[in-house]
């Protein structure tokens, strides 16, 4: 059993669905106070909703993560709403596939917006906060997509999956002092409403190509989220932990079965 971290403060960008849903109501459980931040307000303000009624602490703010002043307000107003920031869960992203050879400046972009420069806005403006908590906590959502495997149609989004491991050694680094840590997961498929656009044939495919013959569910993320934000996981930082039902592991499809 963890140690428990009720009464901490945590920060969950794209904590209106998907996987970031799944991390803010898994920290919610556990007595943390959670700052949603997401552009759609509707959605957050049911997932704030959805909290409270559980019993947990939760506030929202509408911010885009790509827009630094929106970085710096996600940052004040988990300040002003609960008095500082112990765990960033920097997990908003898009996904929209296109081919490289049909891919737009713009589009690209868009990713690397969200993606990557999006978590670095977001870092940097929750780090004076979190230097303060003296167990400061940076989770990432990135992807096995990028930093392990490749998919035709996520040459941008792969791009800004690994950039953001890049981001992280580094940054690891530099608030290491702080006693900070900073950490990714990786997830393989997971059942999200993001994940539905792909389709049901997608969905099928992707199953049938996890050893663990299942999709991931958002709490399975959700779940190394929590260790990684617990004192137990002070030593680890730096790091990129897979959650992926053992996608990544077969040599061919064949071998799943074999
Ligand atoms: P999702 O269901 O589409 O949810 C995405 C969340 O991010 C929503 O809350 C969305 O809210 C928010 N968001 C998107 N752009 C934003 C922006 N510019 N500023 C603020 N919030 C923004 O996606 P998901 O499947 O849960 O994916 C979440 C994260 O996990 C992403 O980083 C994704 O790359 C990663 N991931 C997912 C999977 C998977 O299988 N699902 C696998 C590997 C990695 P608004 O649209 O209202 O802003």
């Amino acid at each position: 059993m963890l140690k428990p971290i009720a009464g901490r403060v945590a920060v969950v960008t794209g904590g209106s669905r998907g996987i970031g849903r799944g991390i803010a109501r898994t920290l919610a459980r556990n007595g943390v106070k959670v700052l949603i931040a997401a552009r759609g307000e509707e959605t957050a303000r049911g997932v704030v909703d959805e909290i409270r009624s559980a019993g947990g602490t939760a506030e929202m703010v509408v911010a885009d993560v790509s827009v630094p002043d929106d970085a710096d307000r996600i940052a004040n107003a988990a300040v002003e709403h609960f008095g500082g920031i112990d765990i960033l869960c920097s997990n908003a992203g898009v996904f929209p596939p296109k081919k490289l050879r049909d891919l737009t400046a713009a589009e690209i972009d868009e990713v690397f917006n969200i993606n990557l420069r999006g978590t670095m806005l977001v870092v940097k403006a929750c780090l004076p906060a979190l230097e303060k908590s003296g167990h400061g906590r940076v989770i990432l959502t990135s992807s096995i997509t990028g930093p392990v495997t490749g998919y035709p149609g996520w040459s941008h989004y792969g791009a800004s999956k690994a950039g953001q491991l890049g981001f992280m050694r580094t940054a690891a680094m530099e608030v290491a002092a702080a006693g900070i840590t900073v950490n990714a997961v990786l997830p393989g498929n997971i059942k999200t409403e993001g994940l539905g656009d792909m389709g049901p044939d997608y969905e099928r495919s992707m199953a049938a190509a996890v050893p663990l013959k299942r999709l991931g569910t958002v709490d399975d993320v959700a779940n190394v989220v929590l260790f990684l934000a617990s004192d137990e996981a002070a030593y680890v930082t730096g790091v990129a932990i897979v959650v992926d039902g053992g996608q990544i592991l077969p040599e061919s499809l064949e071998a799943i079965d074999a």
